[in-house]
């Protein structure tokens, strides 16, 4: 029978969990603690999908060889506005953490300047990568392309990753707006977790072995071909994250899959790149009243919500009372200590 228990976990244990598990796997010091801090931060505000749950992965990427524990990532200027990382096959968000302070000084100076990274694994969510930029009063935009699974409209195999791009803007007297999504109608970790807490998706978000769009999370699983989100127009904007990152960045295409499959690790070594505009510098004084308009407008509209603010709900909830894990997921991770 399955053990269907729950332990409450404060955010604090979740952080020295994450860290004691990537340190057993061996990462070094300084990319645990960046690593942590971002499942920490998943489990928090959300997506949980990539928090606690991605930990066995990462030691996997670990184990098998696939990522580099003590990778030294390389980041150069390219041009006046261009930040160009190699990200020594390390993890992803270790070169964007030593990347930042200059980009957001490039964004200042220029009014708008790019950091692309290559030769990196990357599965977190991508606010963690955008809202940091926008907490230091600029606009910023993320994508990253991942393993191929997304079949374009009308086609019979994938050809994208699930491409996820996130966006973030100051929004004065609060939390800035945060909001990232895949480019796929499901996020490749929600549909594992359905298939794992046995239930079905709300919606058709993948293909059946017949082809057919099914809701059944274990069909779409085995055919590893999901859905764009919004038909031709979800495959679009996942062709432009396979431009904007992949291609700009120097990293591996979605279908290019050899290599990871060979490691059985979740991820391909994708190209992302991260955009950060200084809206001071483009001339409208009145930049920050034109957000809270937009944002009032939405707020007194129905039920209607401004995007990404469903993890400061999440965020003040798990402060208050912890998150509640898995007996079957903390066993999983106890035992990689
Ligand atoms: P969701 O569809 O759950 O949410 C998309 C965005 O919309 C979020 O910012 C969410 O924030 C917001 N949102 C949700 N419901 C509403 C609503 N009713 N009104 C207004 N805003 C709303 O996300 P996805 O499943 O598409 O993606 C999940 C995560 O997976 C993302 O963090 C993404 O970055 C990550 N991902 C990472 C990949 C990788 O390779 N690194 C690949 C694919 C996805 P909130 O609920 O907090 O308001």
């Amino acid at each position: 029978m399955t053990d269907t228990s729950t332990t409450t976990l404060s955010l604090d244990e979740v952080r020295e969990l994450a860290n004691s598990v990537l340190v057993k796997a061996g990462l070094d010091a300084h990319s645990s603690a960046i690593i942590a801090d971002l499942v920490w931060m998943s489990e928090r505000d959300g997506p949980r999908s990539h928090g606690l749950r991605l930990l066995p992965v990462y030691a996997q990427y670990l184990s098998s060889g696939y990522a580099n524990p003590a990778a030294s990532p390389v980041i150069g200027r390219a041009a006046p506005g261009v930040l160009r990382g190699d990200g020594d096959n390390g993890f992803y968000q270790v070169a964007a953490l030593a990347a930042r302070d200059d980009l957001i000084a490039m964004a200042r100076e220029n009014g708008i300047a790019a950091f692309t990274c290559a030769n990196c694994h990357h599965l977190g969510a991508l606010r963690f990568d955008t809202g940091p930029l926008a907490e230091a009063g600029l606009v910023a935009m993320g994508v990253v392309n991942s393993l191929s699974m997304v079949v374009p409209q009308g086609g019979v195999r994938p050809t994208f990753g699930t491409n996820p791009m996130s966006f973030a803007c100051p929004r004065p007297g609060a939390e800035p707006v945060v909001w990232d999504q895949a480019s796929s109608m499901v996020a490749l970790m929600d549909i594992k977790m359905a298939a794992a807490e046995g239930h079905d998706l709300p919606r058709p978000a993948g293909l059946d072995p017949e082809g057919q769009p099914t809701t059944d999370p274990n069909a779409i699983l085995e055919t590893r071909g999901l859905l764009p989100f919004g038909e031709h127009k979800g495959a679009a904007i996942a062709f432009l994250v396979e431009v904007l990152g992949a291609a700009l960045a120097g990293g591996t295409l979605s279908v290019d899959n050899a290599s990871r499959e060979a490691h059985g690790a979740l991820n391909i070594k994708g190209g992302a790149t991260l955009i950060a505009i200084d809206p001071a510098r483009f001339g409208n004084a009145a930049f920050d009243q034109y957000v809270q308009r937009i944002c009032a407008e939405i707020e007194g509209n129905g039920t209607a919500r401004v995007p990404g603010d469903g993890r400061l709900k999440n965020r003040a909830l798990a402060e208050a009372r912890g998150v509640l894990v898995s007996a079957e997921l903390l066993t999983q991770l106890r035992e990689l200590l």
